[in-house]
């Protein structure tokens, strides 16, 4: 984890120019997409730095807050709470089956669920610890590389797909599963792609999944590099770490 090296008060100061920069950032993309600013969630991931920044995250009004590891991500819920803080976690990165009874513990919302085998692990947890149901977002392969993270929207001139990613048979167990609530999609770039054509195509995914589920109407998408184009793609939450909280001395 990354040793904050400044006062509590030069920290703050920091993330508190970091939100500005990113909730202006925010406003003009919705400004330029004719969307109302407040169809748009800033989450802040807040992977690799310490409990005390998400504590001063939430003095300045963000309690939205992300996170990609359970190793990491569960002990710094423990310290917030302790703390008196009341923070919605989103649990954004890959998840492994034998974490979801910790996750769930702890996570609002799970963005990665990107099988079917996952999904049913994850409501098994929910439903044995947890009074209420998880938000799920159903990650999706925007470029369909199976190799990859991400449940599969297969188009019709590609081969067969297990039906363990097949986006469908995913967004179904979330949907039957009683524990957990199907909130949407999330997605992630390719790497090597313009962030514009990437979510373009993740648009065309997410209408087409919403003729089949209209009521999850959540999209996850876009980062520090690319939130413009995300939100002019339709993106309702935004997951930005390093833009807001500094560049991370590992890169995850
Ligand atoms: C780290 C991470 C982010 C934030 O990335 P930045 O480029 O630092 O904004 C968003 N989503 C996921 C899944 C991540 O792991």
């Amino acid at each position: 984890m990354t040793e904050p090296t400044l006062g509590r008060e030069e920290r703050r100061a920091e993330l508190a120019a970091g939100l500005a920069r990113i909730r202006a950032r925010i406003a003009d993309a919705c400004a330029a997409a004719g969307r109302d600013r407040g169809e748009v969630t800033l989450v802040a991931v807040t992977k690799t730095y310490p409990a005390s920044d998400v504590e001063l995250l939430g003095s300045l009004g963000v309690t939205e807050v992300g996170e990609n590891r359970d190793q990491e991500a569960a002990p710094k819920a423990r310290a917030v709470a302790a703390a008196g803080g009341r923070v919605t976690w989103h649990f954004v990165g890959q998840l492994q089956r034998n974490k979801c009874r910790s996750v769930v513990g702890y996570a609002d919302v799970v963005h990665s669920v990107d099988s079917v085998r996952l999904a049913r692990a994850l409501a098994e947890a929910a439903q044995r610890h947890r009074d209420r149901p998880l938000d799920v977002l159903v990650q999706v392969s925007i470029d369909g590389d199976a190799a990859r993270g991400g449940a599969l929207a297969p188009d019709p001139a590609a081969g067969a797909v297990e039906p363990d990613r097949l986006l469908a048979e995913v967004a179904a167990a979330v949907a039957g599963s009683g524990s957990l609530r199907l909130a949407g999609l999330m997605a992630v770039a390719p790497l090597g792609w313009q962030p514009a054509a990437a979510f373009e195509r993740l648009a065309g995914i997410a209408a087409r999944f919403r003729v089949d589920h209209p009521t999850a109407t959540a999209l996850s998408a876009g980062m520090s590099a690319d939130l413009e184009e995300a939100i002019g793609y339709g993106a309702t939450h935004v997951r930005v770490g390093s833009a807001l909280l500094g560049k991370r001395s590992t890169l995850r």
